[in-house]
């Protein structure tokens, strides 16, 4: 049995059943992804584009497996991320929000969303700080063609398990004060928090899906 194969299995174990397990496939080789799809892996996620077209491309004839986007993404990329994806969990500000759903106006489409947040100060990571969010919300809440999901956090390098809790816990808890609000278009039942290094403690504050390549592909 391929190694791949044999961490996917160990992490089903640690896993519970309704947390979206994605695996993160940047600098991963088509073989590798296959192995992945083999162990029972539908949900695959990319941060470059240049890099998932072609890869999308050979992996064509997988056609059950859903492809998240999880970078930064400049504007003028937008339609082709609206294209190729129907899940993009990095939407960091009001203006690629903003494209993203003109984009999706045009194509017909609704694609699957997340806010990306960053809850303590980050030099190194997109997002809103929660109160520039709170601020946006009127306006995201307008934007029709984007399917606005939930939450997706990254945490920043060199904090402890204690303060790794902390913050995705405060992320919960920001999803549940804006759907508290009762917007009309954004009920934010996602929750997309942790990575190889602290998906556990993300699933302990309440993660609906982790991210993981190294876990996983490494
Ligand atoms: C690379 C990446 C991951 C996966 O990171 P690992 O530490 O390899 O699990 C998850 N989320 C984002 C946004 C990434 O860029």
């Amino acid at each position: 049995m391929s190694l791949i194969i044999q961490k996917i299995e160990q992490l089903r174990q640690e896993i519970p059943p309704n947390v979206r397990l994605i695996g993160i496939t940047k600098g991963v080789e088509v073989e590798a992804i296959a192995q992945a799809y083999d162990a029972g892996l539908r949900d695959f996620g990319e941060s470059r584009l240049q890099e998932a077209i072609p890869k999308q491309e050979q992996l064509k004839s997988y056609q059950d497996i859903t492809w998240h986007f999880i970078g930064h993404l400049q504007s003028r990329k937008a339609k082709k991320v609206v294209e190729s994806f129907p899940w993009i969990h990095s939407v960091d500000s009001l203006k690629l929000a903003e494209r993203l759903d003109d984009c999706a106006r045009e194509l017909s489409v609704s694609p699957r969303v997340c806010l990306q947040v960053k809850l303590v100060p980050d030099p190194n990571k997109y997002g809103w700080h929660s109160q520039e969010l709170i601020q946006d919300l009127a306006t995201l809440n307008q934007y029709q063609h984007l399917n606005i999901q939930g939450l997706m956090t990254i945490l920043p390098l060199g904090l402890s398990p204690t303060e790794a809790l902390t913050v995705f816990k405060s992320t919960r808890e920001l999803a549940q004060q804006i759907n508290q609000q009762n917007w009309s278009n954004l009920r934010l039942s996602e929750l997309s928090m942790g990575m190889s290094g602290d998906y556990l403690l993300g699933i302990q504050a309440g993660a609906t899906m982790i991210r993981l390549g190294r876990a996983i592909f490494l």
